[in-house]
């Protein structure tokens, strides 16, 4: 399999004529189509440096945004139960030969403990990370614990929905994961520069650049319907990752008829005893990681999007608007951070933005965007290609959105207070009015009613 042609990318890097006014904007208008673009016109608007033409570019980007994902922002929160690792990626405070990081494999009741701190502060969805190098019987360790995780049951709630970050698996072991009711499969290519990847990822699993490259083609394969795919920014040349990560969808859509459910953009962060991390080889800069989010928003504009808590506020602020769909809040990145309270010295990697949840939906609320906590499809099975076709025609709104204003309301009544519920509740009575389909507004306003009299996990 031919995935990712590099030598090519690079040719084409190399070639790209500085962009006409005219050739910019003429792709910009076909951006607002939304069919995506080819890679002539993504070399176009990444090669693209005019101030103005870069405004625009953002304009659009919001602009298509809002057309199919409306004003929802999902929320998640990483679950880390394992920093115990035998790979040594030199950007990573998990990596084997960081002596100075306590390690740490959580119980089955340690997790039960994680799960339910995260009950309490209104999280729905988590996304289960671990090192690679599983304590008490290798891949076995990771299904008990995403059943401890789905077993925990508050007067709250429970969590909905566990998406999963581990290493590469066979297609066997995929068929093993997916029996266990995951929702989404994320690994990062961390970079599609063979040689840079090479270079960083000498020992262990990891160092087979193949093995991850088709990891999602094995996933699929074995029937886990929803995959994310990813890059660590800051490794090597962002233009080349971009064009590299859209050959991957491109290949992943032609032999699955599906592309994956989401793209993660994590930036490299500062990691405890990891010097690489607070020197990357190919920093990018905030204007630079906000054009990211922008032109992959034009170019997959269906495909969801996910920024962590490695980013600050600011960033984090204008990354909502350019594209991005799902966001984490409240997170911890060392295994059982969340019970121990504060973000200790031994996480994973610095965090961005350490607000807890509340905070973060009241942030969000506040720039016209409508916390949503929904797991609604997931749940029905509208998954994988199901999904698209849902998504692809947006009628994204006519779904998603009134889910997403019965989940807020819930978090509104189970955890909001007086001062944001009150915020709340007039936000989503004007989305009804100004942006349910006129066909559903009386039921979801029948729905709201249920939840404010106490019925939970309603969704349509
Ligand atoms: N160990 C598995 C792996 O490597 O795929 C999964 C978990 S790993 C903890 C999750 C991701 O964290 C990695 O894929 C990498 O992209 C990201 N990461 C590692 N070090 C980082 C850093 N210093 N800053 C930001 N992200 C980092
Ligand atoms: Fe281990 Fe993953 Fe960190 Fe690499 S990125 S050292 S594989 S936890």
């Amino acid at each position: 399999m031919n995935i990712v042609d590099g030598k090519d990318i690079e040719t084409r890097l190399e070639s790209a004529p500085k962009p006409e006014r005219s050739r910019v904007r003429e792709v910009l208008g076909r951006a607002r189509e939304l069919k995506g673009l080819s890679d002539p016109d993504v070399l176009t608007l990444l090669a693209t440096q005019d101030p103005e033409l870069v405004q625009e570019c953002f304009d659009a980007a919001r602009w298509a945004k809002r057309e199919i994902y409306g004003n929802r922002i999902v929320y998640f929160a990483p679950l880390y139960i394992s920093n115990l690792c035998g790979n040594d990626c030199p950007y990573c405070a998990f990596r084997e030969a960081n002596r100075s990081l306590p390690r740490r494999a959580l119980s089955q009741d340690e997790i039960r403990k994680e799960t339910e701190e995260l009950i309490d502060q209104g999280h729905k969805r988590v996304l289960m990370v671990s090192g690679e190098d599983y304590p008490e019987g290798g891949l076995g360790y990771i299904f008990k614990s995403i059943r401890t995780v789905y077993s925990v049951r508050k007067s709250h709630g429970n969590i909905r929905r566990v998406n999963v970050n581990i290493a590469p698996l066979s297609v066997e072991e995929f068929r093993a994961l997916k029996a266990e009711d995951i929702g989404t499969y994320q690994c990062f290519q961390e970079t599609y520069h063979e040689p840079t990847y090479s270079r960083l990822h000498r020992k262990g699993s990891k160092a087979d650049y193949r093995n991850r490259l088709e990891v999602m083609d094995r996933a699929l394969e074995a029937g886990i319907n929803d995959v994310g795919i990813g890059v660590l920014f800051g490794l090597s040349d962002w233009r080349f990752e971009v064009l590299a990560m859209l050959a991957h969808i491109r290949h992943l859509e032609e032999r699955f008829g599906v592309g994956p459910h989401t793209i993660s953009v994590p930036r490299l962060e500062p990691a405890l005893g990891s010097p690489l991390s607070r020197n990357p080889p190919h920093a990018v800069s905030d204007q630079d990681f906000l054009k990211i989010i922008a032109v992959l928003r034009l170019a997959v504009p269906y495909t969801g999007m996910i920024l962590s808590t490695r980013e600050g506020v600011a960033i984090r602020r204008a990354a909502l608007e350019l594209g991005i769909s799902q966001i984490s809040a409240g997170s911890r990145t060392d295994p059982g951070g969340y019970a121990a309270g504060d973000q200790s010295e031994s996480g994973q990697f610095s965090v961005g933005d350490s607000r807890p949840l509340r905070e973060v939906v009241e942030d969000v609320l506040d720039q016209g965007h409508i916390p949503s906590f929904c797991t609604g499809c997931y749940r029905l099975g509208r998954v994988g290609k199901d999904f698209m076709d849902l998504a692809k025609p947006g009628l994204i709104k006519a779904h998603c959105l009134p889910n997403a204003l019965l989940t807020f309301a819930e978090y509104l009544c189970d955890f909001g207070g007086p001062g944001l519920s009150k915020k709340g509740f007039a936000a989503i009575d004007r989305m009804i009015e100004t942006d349910v389909p006129g066909p559903v507004r009386t039921k979801v306003r029948g729905l709201l009613e249920r939840v404010r009299s106490g019925e939970r996990d309603i969704y349509l």
